[in-house]
């Protein structure tokens, strides 16, 4: 994987509540309670938060104060900070804000591309090509990312191509993206589908496979996590209290929870770094921003189990992911055929 791991991590969980959360959500959510709350993930382990997205105003009134959360959140040490840019122009805000790490939705979808960011598929690559070239010329330690929109399906066009999604990460990573991962947009996918579909992108683009972003509106976002996971992916998206919804489907949460992701892994023994008590903790500020707004995720509700232990804290005969990979390399000689 591309993206580099927190110290004492064995996976990335990417916030991306502030931006992918926000966007969908009716209430305004004040500057200074966007200022806390990101201060409350850090806090609780996050080292890379989608904080913002740089549109206009118009179109995204919540986004209006982009650059001043960007420049809170370039306080917190350690932190990288991304934003989501969908043109040219939000990419020339997001730089001269001082962001890391830029993310540019490109569609797998042909209708949704029109939609979503009115330039057809072949345009937006395009569009990936001059936002590489201003990177390189402004700010060449910027990372970017193309994040496939709509690889799982697509509300308007409903089938999407496997061919496609391939194709068109590859066309980012040609066009100079540094790593591209595959976004369940509608919550469409099913692990199964995850599976092919990262073995598939894998094959095509290598090490340069991103993130798994993927929503629960369906209810299988920690399932097809689990499903990219064991495809080998390391970079998880996902958003405290699972703000945001989808606007196709009423009452249905939005991203995977990142609260039920942290501890589905820290259960396992896979590292996050990020203390699940502190991350519950992280709501308060979010509630306070958006009074009324409902917040999901199982692990909040019920609490943590009695007796739980974080992964880095779990003794080795519990089985650590470490310690479970190493028996595996025990087990298992190198070149054995892996189990289909
Ligand atoms: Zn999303």
């Amino acid at each position: 994987m591309n993206n580099p791991l927190p110290p004492g991590a064995d996976v990335l969980i990417s916030e991306v509540g502030p931006r992918d959360g926000l966007q969908s959500v009716k209430g305004i959510m004040p500057t200074e309670d966007k200022k806390r709350w990101i201060t409350a993930l850090y806090n609780a382990g996050l080292r890379e938060i989608e904080v913002a997205s740089f549109v206009p105003a118009r179109l995204l009134p919540q986004m209006a104060d982009a650059a001043a959360v960007v420049s809170h959140a370039l306080t917190l040490p350690g932190l990288t900070v991304m934003a989501l840019v969908p043109n040219l122009r939000g990419a020339q805000a997001a730089l001269a804000a001082g962001v890391h790490k830029l993310t540019i939705p490109v569609s797998a979808s042909a209708a949704h591309s029109l939609a979503n960011v009115r330039q057809t598929r072949e345009e937006m690559i395009e569009t990936v090509g001059s936002i590489i070239a201003l990177r390189n010329d402004l700010a060449p330690q910027v990372k970017v990312e193309a994040g496939i929109a709509t690889a799982f399906g697509c509300t308007l066009q409903g089938l999407v191509p496997e061919d496609d999604v391939v194709r068109m990460a590859g066309l980012c990573i040609a066009a100079g993206a540094d790593e591209s991962g595959l976004s369940d947009t509608t919550g469409y996918a099913n692990p199964a589908q995850v599976r092919r579909l990262f073995r598939r992108v894998r094959a095509e683009i290598g090490d340069r496979t991103g993130a798994a972003h993927m929503h629960n509106t369906r209810g299988l976002g920690l399932a097809n996590c689990l499903a990219a996971y064991e495809e080998g992916v390391r970079t998880f998206d996902s958003s405290l209290g699972g703000l945001g919804g989808c606007p196709y489907a009423p009452g249905a949460s939005g991203n995977v929870v990142t609260e039920d992701i942290v501890f589905m892994f820290e259960a396992m023994g896979i590292r996050t770094a990020i203390d699940l008590e502190r991350l519950i903790a992280a709501r308060e500020p979010l509630r306070a921003g958006l009074p009324g707004e409902p917040l999901y995720g199982m692990t909040p509700e019920a609490g943590l189990p009695k007796g739980f232990v974080h992964a880095s804290a779990q003794n080795t005969s519990q089985g650590s992911a470490q310690s479970a990979s190493k028996t595996a390399a025990k087990t298992f000689p190198s070149g054995a055929p892996h189990a289909r």
